[in-house]
């Protein structure tokens, strides 16, 4: 047998694959549906290894098998919690090959990517289309996730908002759908390799304007969990002359409700106030706080009153 390598969906772990189900996919024809069969996404944490429910433990544990994404990765978690289900690994190459041969030769299968919940850009979606193909019952817990407290963090409207995942590479699909964030009067948060933050905030200062507010949430419930906010041109050039560290998700503010004639309603004086204190409670002070205002859409002076009043004497506005 070729020796294990992780990183070659081609071998085979020797530690974590059911010897009964690795080659179940050779199966040639249509092959009968798998009614009672079952497959749970459960979502697993984005960092700190406690933000896992009850409910996910409850079905790790009880699940014939847990396939994962990275057995090594979802192995720590499960000797954490003092989860003894097997594991298999199934990543997005192997996902085509040997899905079907875990969906068929488990009645309950638990899946688990590296972080957060499956089928949130991460191979979950293919496996549970592969699933539904299959006639297999398929359910989604709730849990973790990282766009969602990267969007609560980042102190801009969120009463609506769109998420992009990762941007295309490159090309015309790339441009596109930076313009359409661009365009956007509500909030759009998307997912990003650290090493492409500033390139990307660059790009972005570019079509939506230097002045956008937006924001990066790094490490989201690590040890080094950090929000950056500010306007576009401000954070790319303060990630170009250092480049974040770990995990990153980017928050882009709305086109001024004002700027560009897709206008939504203006807030009145009641709801910018309410909309000013809750900013506040979630510990956005200031400059951020005027910021945030003017991109739900507070007039400029209104944004600026607001921000004095309810700051703190050492926050600059301006
Ligand atoms: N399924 C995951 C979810 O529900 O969020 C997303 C998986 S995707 C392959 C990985 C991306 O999620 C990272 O590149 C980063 O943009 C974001 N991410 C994951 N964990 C994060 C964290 N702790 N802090 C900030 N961003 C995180």
């Amino acid at each position: 047998m070729t020796e294990f390598d992780p990183t070659d969906p081609e071998t085979t772990d020797p530690e974590t694959t059911d010897p009964d189900t690795t080659d179940a996919e050779a199966t040639e024809g249509d092959p009968p549906p798998l009614v009672g069969h079952r497959l749970t996404l459960v979502p697993t944490p984005i960092g700190n290894l406690d933000d896992i429910t009850l409910r996910a433990l409850a079905t790790l544990e009880g699940a014939d098998v847990v396939a994962a994404e990275d057995t090594r990765r979802t192995r720590t978690l499960l000797d954490r919690h003092g989860v003894a289900t097997p594991l298999v690994r199934l990543d997005a190459h192997r996902i085509p090959t040997h899905g079907r041969g875990v969906l068929a030769g488990h009645r309950h299968v638990a899946y688990a990517t590296d972080a957060g919940t499956p089928g949130i850009s991460d191979p979950g979606a293919d496996l549970l289309r592969m699933a539904l193909g299959l006639g297999v019952h398929v359910e989604a817990l709730p849990g973790p996730t990282a766009f969602v407290p990267a969007l609560v963090l980042s102190g801009l409207p969120v009463h609506r908002f769109a998420f992009e995942g990762f941007l295309p590479r490159k090309g015309r699909e790339r441009r596109e759908r930076l313009t359409e964030i661009a365009g956007r009067v509500f909030t759009t948060a998307l997912y990003e390799a650290p090493s492409r933050v500033a390139a990307t905030l660059e790009e972005l200062a570019e079509v939506a304007g230097p002045e956008r507010p937006a924001a990066v949430a790094r490490e989201l419930t690590k040890r080094f969990e950090e929000v950056r906010r500010g306007t576009l041109a401000e954070l790319a050039a303060a990630f170009a002359a250092q480049p974040p560290r770990g995990e990153v998700v980017l928050v882009v503010g709305p086109a001024r409700s004002d700027a560009g004639g897709a206008a939504s309603a203006s807030p009145d004086d009641a709801t910018a106030e309410v909309l000013a204190r809750d900013l506040v409670a979630g510990g956005v002070w200031g400059r951020d706080l005027r910021r945030a205002l003017e991109a739900a859409g507070v007039a400029r002076d209104a944004a600026y009153a607001l921000a004095v009043r309810f700051g703190r004497r050492s926050d600059p506005v301006q």
